[in-house]
C-alpha cells in the first residue's frame, strides 16, 4: 500500500535508473581527476542514502563486487549497466545487453539552458553514441 504522494519500490527505482543512466551517459569521455573522483565519490554517497533501505544495503554489496569504473565515460555507462544488470539478477529479471546501451541511454537535450549549451551538447554526444558501443 503506498500512501498518497507516496510512491513504492519500482517507481523509485525507475526513476533512479533513468537518472543513473542518464548521469552516466553524461560523464565526460575524458574526465579530469577532480570528475572521476567526484562521480565515484557521489556513487558511493548515493548507496548510503538511497531511500530503499534494503535496495541501498543489497547495491553497497554490488558495489564492492563491482568497484565503480569512471576512467571513461564509456566505462561508466558500461560500468552502471553492469550493475543494473546485477540487481536484475538479484531480483530474478532478464538482463540488459550492455552493447545497446547507448542506444537506450543518453543525454537530457531538453535539460541544456541555453541554445549554444545544446549544440555543444549535442556534438558532445555524436562522438559519445558511437563509443558507447560496448559490451557486457
Ligand atoms: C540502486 C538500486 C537498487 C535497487 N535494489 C532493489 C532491490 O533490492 N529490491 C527491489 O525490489 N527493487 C530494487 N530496485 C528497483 C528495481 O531495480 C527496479 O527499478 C524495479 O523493480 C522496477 O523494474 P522495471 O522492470 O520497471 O525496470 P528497471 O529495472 O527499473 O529498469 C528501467 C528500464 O531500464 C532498462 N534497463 C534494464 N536493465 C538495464 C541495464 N542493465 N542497463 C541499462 N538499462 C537497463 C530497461 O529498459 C528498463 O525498462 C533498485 C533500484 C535501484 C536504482
Amino acid at each position: 500500500m503506498v500512501a498518497e504522494g507516496g510512491v513504492d519500490a519500482d517507481t523509485l527505482g525507475r526513476a533512479t535508473w533513468t537518472f543513473l543512466h542518464t548521469l552516466a551517459a553524461t560523464h565526460p569521455e575524458k574526465p579530469s581527476e577532480t570528475e572521476k573522483a567526484r562521480i565515484t565519490r557521489f556513487m558511493k554517497d548515493f548507496s548510503e542514502v538511497y531511500p530503499c533501505a534494503p535496495c541501498a544495503e543489497s547495491f553497497r554489496d554490488i558495489m564492492k563486487r563491482n568497484p565503480v569504473e569512471a576512467h571513461s565515460g564509456s566505462a561508466f555507462s558500461r560500468w552502471m549497466c553492469v550493475a543494473h544488470n546485477e540487481v536484475n539478477r538479484e531480483l530474478g529479471k532478464d538482463v540488459f545487453d550492455c552493447a545497446k546501451v547507448a542506444d537506450k541511454w543518453g543525454i537530457c537535450e531538453s535539460c541544456a539552458a541555453h541554445e549554444e549549451e545544446l549544440s555543444d551538447f549535442k556534438s558532445a554526444f555524436a562522438g559519445f553514441a558511437s563509443s558507447r558501443k560496448v559490451k557486457g
